[in-house]
């Protein structure tokens, strides 16, 4: 099977409504939400979860009160004052440093994993999606995005699907480089404006340094065309072809409204670019 990650670099692209195009337009695929910060692309494929499970990771120190001493060491000098005046460790507040468990004199603290999220695999009318949620304040979440890319690949695997299609995180951080490894391709969504160029050349670095391959589609394109002609310019100085030049359209919204994806919605420009993208993409993967 082959694997192709969509990003973006900042939000607000565009990008997760065009994954869920490309979720509609592909056959034989299996989907995966790769922004466990903040998954979104469940809104629109409505999932029905077949399975949920948890997610440890991370280390939090925990007190055995029948041992405490209340000697105070630990909360003298825990830098996050993540230690309470009943010397009960606050998980949220504790970054799992240790040092707390090295200097506890009578042994009282152990450090163990902590519940940091859920992940799913979900069914929807485009085919299985697997997908995660991380908790508030919780850290891994490149851990937890190799963890979903795992089991895609594993359900591609058993079910024989040709594809794994992932919507990416934001930000080119732990989250992208953990999303990016060993792929296919990379599908980059930008925009023609000041920051979404910027955040295109430090994706693009990204991929560069794994050597990752990278195409291009230019959402709402139209919106300042001389920025559209640099953010060419510079793909093609780098070599990266432009699959998509998508223009601006309200119907984009108004398929959101409706719980579509946009090809589904409408047969306009929009919809012919994003089946042109597809194209683009599955061309390349072949
Ligand atoms: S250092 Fe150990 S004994 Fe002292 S207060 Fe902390 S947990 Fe209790
Ligand atoms: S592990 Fe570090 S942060 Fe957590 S309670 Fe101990 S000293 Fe504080």
């Amino acid at each position: 099977m082959k694997e192709v990650v969509v990003l973006s670099g900042k939000g607000g692209t565009g990008k997760t409504s065009i994954v869920a195009s490309l979720a509609s337009l592909a056959k034989s695929k299996v989907m995966v939400d790769c922004d466990v910060d903040a998954a979104d692309l469940y809104l629109l494929l409505k999932p029905v979860a077949q399975e949920n499970h948890e997610f440890w990771s991370g280390q939090k120190a925990v007190i055995t009160q029948d041992r405490c001493t209340e000697c105070g060491l630990c909360r003298e000098l825990c830098r996050f004052e993540a230690i309470n005046d009943r010397f009960v460790v606050d998980p949220v507040s504790c970054e799992g440093c240790g040092f707390c468990y090295n200097i506890c004199p009578v042994d009282a603290i152990t450090m163990s994993e902590s519940l940091s999220g859920h992940w799913f695999v979900s069914q929807t009318r485009y085919g299985p999606l697997v997908h995660a949620r991380l908790g508030i304040a919780q850290e891994n979440s490149g851990k937890l995005v190799a963890l979903v890319r795992q089991e895609a690949k594993q359900i591609a695997e058993v079910q024989g699907l040709s594809y794994i299609i992932s919507d990416g995180p934001p930000g080119i951080g732990c989250p992208v480089i953990s999303s990016i490894s060993g792929v296919d391709l990379v599908l980059i969504v930008t925009e023609p404006t000041l920051s979404g160029m910027h955040d295109l050349e430090r994706v693009i670095g990204v991929c560069h340094h794994f050597a990752v391959p990278v195409i291009v589609g230019i959402n709402k394109y139209d919106i300042n065309e001389d920025n559209s002609h640099q953010i060419e310019h510079y793909c093609h100085s780098q070599k990266i072809e432009i699959a998509a030049r998508i223009p601006f359209d309200n119907v984009v919204t108004e398929a959101l409204v409706q719980g579509l994806p946009v090809v589904e919605y409408s047969q306009n420009t929009v919809a012919h670019e994003i089946a042109r993208l597809w194209r683009a993409v599955a061309e390349y993967l072949s």
